[in-house]
């Protein structure tokens, strides 16, 4: 069993995350995407990040067509902020000794893996795939090269951030989430400045 895994914020979760997932899935053989919305974490309040229910059913919504992607609830029912490390490793117990993983990563996050927690235990837990993303470069001199794999995906200017903004400032997010995820903005009035008074 090849298994992918895609971890984010998924706040919300955008066609970028879903394309590097497809890509990669076909280029490695995957036998099925695991994407992993992160836990909420309690030192933030809510207005930081969605409620982590919220940005969970927006990814189920996004990826029940496919038949390859899943969705994980590991980092939200552990609670508090994620680290990749755990997530892998629930993920190891969950699919057995026999299971290859494959951690997918946005070129942003690649740059930054060595500073996270157990780095060095990360590579022993998956294979790391960077993705390209624009306004990133590319690159892992800094990791272990039998580790990981760098893969070219369909150029995609789409950021959570900025449909989040989008969405605040009441411009379309239309063609750059799925459709799915558009309605259940809407109807939960996700990223819209809420008046407290
Ligand atoms: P935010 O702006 O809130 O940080 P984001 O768009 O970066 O959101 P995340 O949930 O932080 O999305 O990202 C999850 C994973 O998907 C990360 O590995 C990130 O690098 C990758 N990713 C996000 N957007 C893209 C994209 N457009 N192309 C390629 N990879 C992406
Ligand atoms: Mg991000």
């Amino acid at each position: 069993m090849r298994v992918g895994i895609m971890g984010g914020t998924f706040d919300p979760i955008h066609h970028g995350h879903l394309v590097a997932a497809s890509e990669v899935a076909d280029r490695f053989g995957l036998d099925q995407v695991v994407f992993v919305p992160t836990g909420e974490p309690w030192q933030k309040s809510g207005s930081a990040v969605s409620p982590a229910e919220d940005r969970y059913l927006m990814t189920v919504i996004a990826t029940a067509s496919n038949p390859r992607f899943q969705v994980s609830r590991v980092d939200i029912d552990r609670g508090g902020t994620t680290y990749t490390v755990d997530t892998l490793r629930d993920l190891r117990a969950a699919y057995g000794p026999e299971a290859e993983l494959f951690f997918i990563t946005g070129a942003d996050a690649l740059g930054k893996i060595l500073s996270w927690k157990d780095a060095a235990d990360l590579f022993e837990l998956a294979h790391f795939v960077g993705v390209t993303r624009p306004g990133f470069d590319l690159s892992a001199e800094h990791l272990p090269a039998d580790r990981v794999s760098l893969v070219q995906v369909p150029a995609m200017a789409i950021s959570s951030t900025d449909c989040r903004r989008r969405v605040e400032e009441g411009k379309p997010v239309w063609y750059l989430v799925p459709d799915g995820v558009v309605q259940y903005i809407a109807k939960r009035s996700l990223y819209r400045k809420v008046d407290n008074i």
